[in-house]
């Protein structure tokens, strides 16, 4: 079971959506930087880091830190991104990505891309 993309593209020049959980339905307080426990990763691919990443979490962007330095050693090699990591990703078959383009005008058309990382399935820690 590998991990569920959905790709949305929003339309040119709308204002960028407010993403909410899909499971408890907690909005996404990216200024604050708040989120709750079905937030995985939010990760931003024309940067090529994470905005956030939780503990849980963690583990996964380590290990898949590791495999694109030990590839980097291997130079003849294609480099992986961490973003085709991502979407590559086994074994996560209760996660559900959600890949947020957003477009308009700046100097010129600009897009961007927001990649929501979502655990459906958590073990409640606290009830
Ligand atoms: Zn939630």
């Amino acid at each position: 079971m590998s991990v569920q993309v959905l790709k949305v593209d929003w339309p040119f020049n709308a204002e960028p959506p407010k993403m909410y959980c899909p499971v408890c339905g907690t909005r996404l307080d990216e200024e604050e930087g708040k989120y709750c426990e079905h937030v995985d990763f939010i990760f931003l691919p024309e940067v090529d880091d994470f905005h956030h990443v939780s503990a849980e979490f963690q583990p996964i962007v380590d290990g898949i830190r590791k495999v694109i330095e030990d590839a980097e050693e291997d130079s003849d090699d294609e480099l992986a991104s961490i973003h085709d990591k991502l979407l590559e990703m086994d074994d996560l078959g209760t996660n559900v990505l959600i890949e947020m383009t957003t477009s308009g005008m700046a100097c010129g058309p600009t897009s961007f891309t927001v990649l929501y990382g979502f655990g459906l399935y958590k073990e409640s820690s606290n009830d």
